[in-house]
């Protein structure tokens, strides 16, 4: 393709882009089509011969795009938000125009000096202490994994990566019952063993309990394990629970446990002064992951990850073979010895261009404002006699179940509740997620996308009013 056809076709593609953005509402949320639909659209051989863009664009829009949930949709409740920005949208094409792999300082040292100093932008947009050092991972799992890692090999003293597991005590992990499965993912992942993950009781707003997390280290020192790391939850999945921090630190810091905090959806709210209550002892954490892909409006992927001791990862997971030494190595920053892939594009573009674009108060405005939406649903959904709450709100999070008067069974309760979201969801005008508290089914309502505005909540809740009204003239 010619520079002068990339820029008629780039040209049509941006004239899209933006009528999509104007025009998504009109979509249903979640993609309507059955599994394998759109497969039988793609032919099962590659084509032989080039094919013009006219036809390629063309058939993006007929066979691609009904196979799309429209995550930029401001009625999109479900999950947790992967919102987006048009500054966001910007960076990335222009990410990809340049194609840099940025995994040394000198092969693209704007990319690595900027991922530095953005990072320490977040760090102080978000009320983190001073002596914390960022660098963006691909995930909040990514995180973990570099977390867990790192904790192996500080207790192991670094012999866990010499020698293999098979020689090391057996290594334990702790995190609440709430924590996000990323943990038991990375703890599979690394060796450690699920078994050797303990899953700790929490309290009634559903944050892990410090008493009981001493008593399982203790028992397990006296067993001969040695606890390794401790995963605290800031805005778990299910109900977004909140983990007493400053009491976990203590404990990490009598037993010399590494501390990683997962703020992956939450950690967005520290934009905001009168929700960094939760950072309450964040001065323990050894490692902290927030994911600004996640409710800051910009493009996944992109996690915030900030450790304390940054020449404790980078020991645990540098490698150096002859085709990646530099001669600026040492003076410079080199994200390869970071995270575990050794490839990176240029991540902290798209941060720089959202932070630029709105500043610190036009992201705290917005998040604050879905906070605010969250609240107002809550009150809604407490002036409707067949809902019931079932977890404090957390945030912008909101987790309710269908109650009609007359209805006891659990079992029924259940059922009903995952028939009601089958046909919220099935309806395409919202999307929610589906979760289970105290064992029970209920419904997840999460706000967060970039445009969602009050007509867009309020439409939300008629929604589910309207479709649960029908299902109970069905009972
Ligand atoms: N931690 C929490 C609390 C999450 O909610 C999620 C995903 O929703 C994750 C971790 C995993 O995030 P990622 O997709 O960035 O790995």
């Amino acid at each position: 393709m010619s520079p002068e056809d990339f820029r008629r076709h780039a040209h049509d593609l941006v004239d899209w882009m933006a009528d999509y953005m104007e025009a998504v509402e009109e979509y249903p949320v979640r993609a309507q089509t059955a599994p394998g639909e759109i497969a039988s659209k793609l032919p099962e051989t590659p084509p032989e011969a080039g094919e013009p863009m006219e036809r390629i664009f063309e058939d993006f829009k007929s066979d691609v795009m009904p196979g799309i949930t429209h995550w930029q949709h401001p009625r999109f409740f479900a999950y947790f938000p992967a919102n987006s920005s048009p500054p966001s949208v910007l960076a990335e094409m222009l990410t990809a125009t340049l194609g840099a792999q940025c995994m040394l300082w000198q092969t693209s040292p704007a990319a690595t000096e900027m991922e530095t100093r953005v990072l320490d932008w977040l760090r102080q947009m978000t009320g983190l202490p001073q002596g914390l050092t960022g660098v963006i991972q691909d995930s909040a799992s990514g995180a973990i994994l570099c977390a867990l890692l790192t904790a192996r090999e500080k207790v192991t003293s670094w012999k866990a990566n010499e020698q293999g597991l098979g020689k090391q005590p057996v290594l334990t992990v702790y995190t609440s019952n709430q924590t996000h499965s990323a943990t038991e993912k990375n703890v599979k992942i690394i060796g450690l063993g699920r078994e050797n993950l303990r899953l700790i009781d929490v309290d009634d707003n559903f944050a892990l309990r410090p008493d009981v997390l001493e008593e399982r280290i203790l028992a397990d020192k006296a067993a001969g394990c040695i606890p390794t790391c401790v995963v605290a939850s800031i805005g778990a999945t299910g109900v977004g629970a909140v983990d007493p921090l400053r009491a976990i630190g203590e404990i990490c810091e009598r037993h010399g446990i590494f501390l990683h905090v997962d703020a992956a959806w939450a950690g967005t709210a520290w934009l905001l002064p009168e929700q960094r209550w939760m950072l309450d002892g964040i001065e323990y954490a050894d490692s902290i992951v927030f994911n600004p892909h996640k409710w800051m409006l910009t493009n996944f992927d992109c996690s915030a990850h900030f450790v304390r001791d940054p020449d404790a990862l980078i020991r645990t997971l540098s490698i150096l073979p002859e085709f990646l030494k530099s001669r600026e190595q040492g003076a410079v920053i080199d994200y390869r010895d970071w995270s575990v892939p050794l490839g990176r594009r240029f991540r902290a573009l798209k941060l720089w261009m959202v932070i630029r674009s709105y500043g610190a108060e036009g992201l705290g405005k917005i998040i604050r404002k879905h906070i605010d939406l969250a609240a107002e649903l809550e009150e809604w959904i407490e002036g409707e006699p067949d809902f019931e709450i079932v977890a404090p709100r957390s945030l912008a999070l909101i987790n309710f179940r269908y109650h009609p008067a007359g209805v006891h069974e659990p079992e029924v309760l259940d059922r009903l509740n995952a028939a009601l979201l089958e046909r919220i969801n099935d309806d395409g005008r919202i999307y929610l997620t589906q979760n289970k508290v105290r064992g029970r089914a209920a419904i997840r309502f999460s706000i967060g996308q970039t445009n969602t505005e009050q007509r867009h909540v309020r439409e939300g809740w008629d929604v589910v009013t309207e479709i649960a009204r029908s299902l109970k003239t069905g009972l």
